[in-house]
């Protein structure tokens, strides 16, 4: 550092000279240990050494405060982009921290921060965890429910030698509580549906065994009972394991192109025997989409064979096939039979629901469930409209 050719050690007086080197030295320890090199002895300015160690330090610095708030920036992006909501607590629990998902959920903002938290949660059990942990020192997790949705709360004591206080993570498990809730409906009506055919054989069984053997003629009618009995249960372990097949995310799904028209009309000659002597039609089209033949086929084979059960003889089954830029391609199966009521209509896509509550004789009540479930695989969507004792149109769509 040189002002006018002048070097400032000239005009340094003698006695700053140590004082200059102590601050290099500890200006130094600043710096990186690479940077610290400085070698005093070497014959050079003084105050040029002394400018390039500030010089070093305020660059330094500068990264260090860049690196600084780029770290602060990418941690509140994460925290505020958290689905959890999370919350610091101090010790006398008072909020000093709160993301936007915690301000979402509990409908606060931030001028609840310093307030005691109380005042913007009411939800006493929460309170009662935080101190808790905030006595003990243990963590601690605390269920609870609020506005009709379900959460677990993780509270850790934060305790740093400026901080003593808690952070609480909330998330809400509304949807695994619901599906634990379905997977326990699903075996107890599983369990039930199979209690019947089963109670049945048994019953008939036990009677041949005690005596009834010996008269062929009741003997044939039991056995015919038994084998009704055991085919309802083989359909319905077959549909259970069918919608365990189409929920599962390893479920193939195999894109190709499908010519609909080809499908469609497969499907419909399985049915031109039928004794119900119905009349089965379809619209004419020529389309082509990119989905699972396989997958369409059952859905068709499901819809068809509903229709075709409740239509009286006489009645007809259409199927059409349209092209919409809006909703892309959607196949309709209509029939002019019985008709679903509106609310009926709510629920009939539900596993194990039948109208009118018909026990298993009339089906599982697990076809709906499954065509909706491939429906959804392939990327479409399933409506129904329906009027009683006019008929119903299923409708579903494909993506073309
Ligand atoms: P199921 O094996 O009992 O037929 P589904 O899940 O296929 O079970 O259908 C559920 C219920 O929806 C049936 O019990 C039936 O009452 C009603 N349903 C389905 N399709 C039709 C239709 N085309 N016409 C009238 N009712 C229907």
């Amino acid at each position: 550092m040189k002002l006018s050719g002048i070097s400032f050690s000239h005009v340094l007086p003698w006695r700053m000279a140590p004082i200059v080197r102590g601050w290099i030295h500890r200006l130094g320890g600043l710096l990186e240990p690479d940077k610290q090199a400085i070698n005093l002895n070497v014959c050079v300015d003084i105050v040029e050494q002394l400018s390039h160690v500030i010089h070093d330090v305020i660059v330094q610095q500068n990264k260090r405060t860049e690196e600084y708030q780029r770290q602060k920036l990418q941690l509140e992006t994460i925290i505020n982009t958290l689905s959890d909501a999370i919350i610091v607590t101090d010790s006398q629990h008072a909020l000093i921290m709160a993301n936007p998902a915690w301000y979402r959920l509990f409908e606060a903002s931030p001028v609840c921060l310093g307030q005691p938290l109380l005042h913007s949660v009411r939800v006493p059990c929460l309170f009662e965890g935080l101190s808790q942990t905030q006595k003990t020192g243990l963590s601690n997790t605390i269920d609870f429910d609020y506005l009709g949705r379900f959460f677990k709360a993780r509270i850790t004591k934060l305790s740093t030698p400026v901080f003593d206080g808690c952070l609480t993570v909330l998330s809400d498990v509304t949807q695994i509580k619901i599906a634990e809730q379905i997977r326990r409906d699903f075996t107890a009506n599983v369990s039930h549906e199979m209690k019947t055919p089963l109670t049945s054989i048994a019953g008939y069984s036990e009677t041949l065994l005690m005596g009834a053997l010996d008269d062929p003629t009741t003997a044939r009618n039991f056995v015919k009972i038994i084998h009704n009995q055991s085919e309802k249960l083989k359909a319905l372990i077959d549909d259970v394991l069918h919608l365990a097949r189409v929920e599962s995310p390893a479920l193939k799904i195999e894109n190709k192109p499908v010519v609909l028209s080809q499908i469609v009309n497969d499907v419909i000659s399985d049915y031109r025997e039928h004794p119900k002597q119905l009349v089965f039609s379809s619209n004419r089209f020529d389309v082509t989409v990119v989905s699972d033949a396989q997958a369409i086929r059952h859905i068709l084979h499901n819809l068809i064979d509903n229709a075709v059960k409740y239509t009286p003889s006489g009645g007809s089954v259409l199927v059409t096939v349209r092209v919409d830029s809006a909703r892309g391609v959607s196949i309709t199966v209509s029939d002019t039979g019985v008709g679903i009521s509106q609310n009926d209509q709510r629920r009939i896509f539900e596993r194990f629901y039948r109208v009118g509550g018909h026990s298993l004789k009339d089906g599982t009540g697990l076809g709906l469930a499954i065509v909706k479930h491939l429906v959804e695989r392939l990327g479409g969507t399933i409506s129904v409209d329906s009027t009683v004792g006019k008929g119903s149109s299923f409708t579903f769509s494909l993506p073309q």
